[in-house]
């Protein structure tokens, strides 16, 4: 008898032999199934069967039974969840367990229980109902059932007021019966099903805009290769008509009985988006993000596994959804930093979306007004099709030059200088609105005595607390630390506290004082906590003008804000002069982000940007040429340095509740890497992190740069095989991260 294969979600790499469960017939592979393990029991998945095993007979266990009939996953899905463990070095349970929405995860039904439908036994068929005359009611219910040869759900008899007492009481007479179903486990796998039959012939649900001749350009290129692995970079910039071309690029597929899978940003999806593919397509779009909950989110992806749904908008985690008539994938704003997961699994949405498309054979699209410089290379070099927007549909205004405001020297009052409150005020004079974006969320980054200099920093952390006002606290942003703001300096206990620097909260102060009668409406994580938060700031964006918009990041991605004539960053220099090789490039994403708020509509648009830095090449460069020249530039330094994405790195970090517990193992490691390195790989470390004592933990990090992917991998795959077995890294917490986004 074989023996089956399953994967299951533990940190060991690899997957769990078990006997059948008896007296059934072999599951699929990609079935769920119950086993034991240790002395619990684990939910896996079946991926394969095999005729032997190392293990003893003896220790072979039997698998306890199957969750469902028809697998959740083809066969070619598996190959790409198979991949994805080996290229992250993850075990493949839990690639598996991360590609399933949580209640499938948690053992729950694919289908949802049926409702109970009740029926008449051959008894109660035979029985008069004027024999029940002690229990009009019930008497009635026999009645009722006898008028009609179809059992009635239990919901529909309630709501004709009888009651489940009542239903139970004939029952009990054993006049009427629960219906039983012809499968015997109620609810569990249906098979694929065909494109719905009973859909309306028309793809089409509104007349799609009229293309300019640019758009029209581009969709043609893209349709002529949609039987292939084609991958592409669509460069424009915010409002050129991008998303457009996507909806009428997808029309075709949709035509041609596919369906599509697009990717956008975690706060790119808003109901406004959603409801622009929506009114296009008479097809099931369906959302999947995480501010859905488990039902929700469990509907969708089975719409999307049956291939009912028709197109998938999603964030980053949407690239695992089964989709069996795949015809495309798009990735929107392809260089935003939330297609990377930054824990567990930490894989690169972005990339999955390009590797799956090679896999199944389907063009992919990437779009952006500012793509990252790993799509650039491949743009550049012609791996990918690259193809641009450059005007704007309609109006023809292009996203006005930004012009830097140099502040060194200038009082700033919560971050704001006087001509920029110059300007601000032409632009509301108007009667226009003004965006501001600040990337720093509370009133203050930081609490200062000004007598003995004592800053308030974190317990946990090498980090400063952030100052709040509203609810008043000191946070730290790394560990989530908060505590009451201390009334005297806990230093020195007389000298004076005071904010240095300014976020949304400051900054939403300032603007009040200075313009009491015009509404400042703020985005940020503290004021926005859920969707009907947000809805209800856009609807006042919506009617109020003049008006000032402040925020974060928030604001800067996937709205429309047709009246905003001014869109200012308060502050550039963040990035400037990091350590962080990609901060530059980071910066004039964000810079070309909020250029591109203003002036969308009919109105000319201007756009500042506050700095210290006003003759930085860099910044001169971005503003008078545009992200392209820079990022071009950008480049050419990445290439001289041999930093990805013509060189390609991983980290291996590590942290513990004691320095020397880290210090140990890290040294052990960099030793064995050293044993095992053929030299094609450069080990940068183990050094402490850049932030050192984080959540009260100390960590530390060794840094693999290779020139070739394959030694690096290969050298990997042989340190986290030492690092399971060893004694060492048992106290140690340690985590990979393949082709990391930042260094810390
Ligand atoms: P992007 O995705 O690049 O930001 P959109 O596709 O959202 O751009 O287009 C920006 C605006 O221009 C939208 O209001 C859209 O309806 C409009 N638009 C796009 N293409 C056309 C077109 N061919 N003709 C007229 N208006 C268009
Ligand atoms: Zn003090
Ligand atoms: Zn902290």
């Amino acid at each position: 008898m074989p023996l089956i294969q399953v994967a299951l979600a533990t940190p060991l790499r690899r997957l769990f032999d078990y006997w059948p469960v008896a007296g059934e017939p072999l599951p699929a592979i990609g079935v769920r199934v119950k086993v034991p393990f240790g002395n619990r029991q684990m939910l896996g998945l079946v991926v394969g069967q095999v005729e032997t095993t190392d293990l003893p007979a003896n220790r072979i266990k039997a698998a306890l039974a199957y969750l469902d009939t028809n697998p959740l996953f083809t066969q070619q899905h598996l190959v790409f969840l198979r991949w994805v463990a080996s290229y992250y070095h993850q075990p493949l349970g839990e690639v598996l367990q991360m590609a399933l929405p949580a209640l499938l995860r948690q053992g729950q039904a694919l289908h949802p229980p049926l409702e109970p439908r009740w029926q008449l036994t051959e008894l109660g068929k035979q029985t008069t109902a004027a024999s029940l005359q002690r229990a009009p009611r019930q008497a009635a219910l026999l009645k009722l059932l006898q008028s009609t040869s179809q059992p009635k759900t239990q919901k529909n008899l309630q709501a004709e007021g009888y009651s489940l007492a009542m239903l139970q009481g004939l029952q009990g007479k054993n006049l009427i019966e629960v219906q039983k179903l012809a499968n015997k486990k109620q609810g569990i796998g249906l098979p694929h099903l065909p494109p719905d039959e009973h859909l309306p012939k028309s793809v089409l649900a509104e007349v799609p805009l009229k293309l300019t001749e640019e758009q029209q350009q581009v969709v043609q290129l893209l349709i002529n290769k949609t039987n292939n692995f084609s991958p592409a970079l669509l460069q424009g910039v915010t409002g050129s008509g991008k998303t457009e071309v996507y909806l009428q690029l997808i029309q075709q597929l949709l035509e041609a009985g596919k369906q599509v899978l697009v990717l956008i940003p975690e706060i790119g999806l808003t109901p406004q988006t959603l409801l622009r593919f929506e009114q296009r397509f008479n097809r099931r779009v369906v959302a999947l993000h995480s501010a859905m909950t488990d039902k929700e989110r469990l509907d969708a992806w089975r719409s999307a596994m049956q291939g009912r749904a028709a197109v998938v908008l999603g964030t980053r985690s949407a690239i695992f959804t089964p989709l069996p008539r795949l015809g495309l994938i798009i990735v929107d704003e392809e260089h935003d930093a939330s297609f990377k997961q930054q824990d567990s699994v930490r894989y690169q949405a972005r990339d999955l979306a390009v590797m799956r498309a090679k896999q199944e054979k389907i063009p992919v699209l990437l779009g952006s007004a500012t793509p990252s410089l790993e799509t650039l290379a491949k743009a550049k070099s012609g791996a990918y099709l690259w193809l641009h927007l450059h005007q704007r549909p309609g109006v023809g205004v292009l996203v006005p030059e930004p012009k830097l405001l140099d502040i060194r020297n200038r009082k700033l009052i919560g971050g704001f200088s006087e001509p920029l409150f110059l300007a601000m005020d032409k632009h509301l004079k108007a009667g226009n609105q003004v965006l501001v974006l600040l990337n720093r969320r509370g009133f203050a980054p930081v609490l200062m005595c000004i007598s003995c200099g004592w800053i308030a920093g974190c317990l946990h952390c090498d980090a400063r607390m952030t100052w709040h006002r509203e609810p008043p606290k000191l946070h730290c942003h790394h560990c989530d630390q908060q505590q009451p703001l201390p009334l005297t300096c806990p230093q020195c206990v007389e000298g004076e506290l005071k904010p240095l620097g300014a976020g949304t909260e400051r900054a939403e102060e300032t603007l009040v004082e200075r313009y009491p009668d015009i509404p400042v409406i703020r985005l940020d994580r503290d004021s926005v906590r859920n969707r009907n938060d947000l809805a209800s700031k856009l609807e006042q964006i919506a009617i109020q003008r003049p008006a000032i918009l402040l925020g974060t990041q928030m604001l800067a991605k996937g709205h429309h804000f047709p009246d905003v004539t001014l869109a200012t960053l308060l502050n550039a220099d963040h990035g400037l002069y990091s350590s962080d090789p990609r901060a530059m490039e980071r910066t004039a994403q964000l810079i070309i982000q909020v250029a591109g708020r203003a002036g969308r509509a009919e109105k000319p648009g201007e756009v500042i940007i506050q700095t210290h830095h006003s003759d930085d090449p860099r910044l001169e460069k971005l503003c008078v040429e545009g992200y392209e020249a820079l990022a071009l530039d950008l480049l050419e330094e990445r290439q001289q340095i041999n930093w990805p994405p013509y060189a390609h790195l991983a980290i291996l970090r590590a942290e513990a509740p004691k320095t020397e517990q880290v210090e140990a193992l890290m040294r052990l490691l960099a030793v064995q890497a050293n044993l095992i390195n053929q030299e094609a790989v450069t080990l940068l470390g183990p050094v402490p992190a850049p932030m050192e004592r984080r959540q009260g933990r100390y960590h530390m990090q060794l840094l693999l740069h290779s020139k070739q992917r394959a030694p690096l991998h290969r050298l990997i795959a042989q340190l986290l095989s030492w690092l399971e077995t060893s004694p060492e890294a048992r106290r140690v917490r340690w985590s990979l991260d393949i082709d990391p986004d930042d260094l810390f």
